[in-house]
């Protein structure tokens, strides 16, 4: 491990960063970062005292950075809750705490790599939670309270982008879905959204829709009720702010609804809304591995999860015009999350219903 900490804490108005050397000394002044500076935030960070590149630590709450961090060969750290003091209601941890936790007790943070993304050394955690969950689930989704896909004698589909807006794929994205008259649903993060209101203005002015994907990408898990609710209410106040409406949907990151989790989020006014084709774009299998993903697992009423934010995806963006064409040559059409969800584009129920009622 590098002997250099940086420790990145998340607010409501992007990163605070915190960089100490093994006896505690400020290699830097804190300093302040946007939600859209994450390649910039790299690049300092590289080439920060000399090349002595810091270690850098972020908080399980973050799941934003460390994509793109440790595709940019950064080694990343979490520092996971049972480490570090209770976080407050909105936000992580202060960043001093985080590179001090390193400084003192670098054995007990989880390395995380690319590979094994935000949630490495947690995944058994993880699908336990998720298996728990799912009969809880499956209730819901009988019940029209979670949307997962429409009916299978519609020929429609509806593609949704996550983790956006991000400065340079959304606009890349919006470009091939007007080429076709496409449509799409896109969940964008909070702390994205903040710092570029103008894409997200691009995506609603496009006719496309938007939807919830919480604040700063946190593992659910380790979220109390009040602390998800605020990830979920800042997020829906600053679409309603930049568009003028407040968005119907919300998608849980990782998908990571345990029990507790879905407790939690019982009484919320916003619907749920999950997926039954994983493109996988995030582990960047090359652009016709996508496509071909997409293609082989999709049909009437598909909900397809890809990702246009928080990372490098380019391979997304490579992958959409043959995504697009070929879904269209099925003869489906590319309708938003609510047109898939529609009271004649559902099985039997009357729509889905946000989880209060
Ligand atoms: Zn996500």
């Amino acid at each position: 491990m590098s002997t250099r900490y940086a420790g990145i804490a998340w607010t409501g108005t992007g990163y605070r960063v915190e960089v100490l050397d093994g006896a505690g000394r400020r290699v830097a002044e804190p300093s302040s970062w946007g939600g859209a500076q994450v390649a910039e935030l790299i690049s300092w960070l590289r080439e920060l005292d000399g090349g002595r590149t810091p270690a850098v630590v972020l908080e399980s709450t973050n799941g934003l950075l460390d994509g793109p961090m440790t595709a940019a060969g950064l080694e990343v750290y979490r520092a996971d809750p049972w480490l570090l003091p209770p976080g407050p209601r909105f936000g992580s941890v202060p960043a001093e705490r985080l590179a001090e936790q390193a400084r003192n007790a670098p054995d007990a943070l989880a390395r995380v790599t690319a590979e094994g993304g935000s949630l490495t050394g947690r995944a058994e955690e993880y699908f336990d939670g998720v298996r728990r969950g799912e009969p809880i689930l499956a209730e819901l989704k009988a019940a029209g309270r979670c949307f997962e896909h429409g009916r299978r004698d519609v020929p429609r589909v509806a593609l949704t982008f996550d983790d956006g807006p991000d400065p340079v794929h959304t606009r890349q994205v919006l470009d091939i879905l007007d080429r076709y008259g496409a449509r799409a649903t896109f969940f964008c993060v909070g702390h994205h959204v903040v710092a570029l209101p103008d894409e997200v203005r691009r995506i609603a002015a496009a006719g496309h829709e938007l939807g919830n994907h919480s604040w700063s990408h946190p593992f659910l898990f380790d979220l109390t009720p009040d602390q998800l609710g605020e990830q979920i209410d800042r997020t829906a106040e600053a679409l309603a702010r930049v568009t003028g409406e407040a968005p119907t949907w919300f998608r849980p990151p990782y998908g990571a609804l345990s029990p507790e989790v879905l407790a939690a989020l019982e009484g919320h006014s916003t619907s749920l809304t999950m997926w039954d084709v994983d493109a996988r774009d995030w582990a960047r299998p090359g652009p016709e591995r996508i496509a071909a993903t997409v293609l082989e697992g999709a049909g009437p009423g598909s909900v397809v999860l890809m990702h246009e934010g928080a990372g490098d995806r380019g391979q997304t963006v490579q992958a959409l015009p043959a995504i697009v064409e070929g879904l269209l040559e099925r003869g489906l059409e590319l309708v938003t999350v609510s047109e898939l969800s529609a009271p004649d584009g559902t099985e039997g129920t009357d729509g889905t219903r946000p989880l209060d009622r």
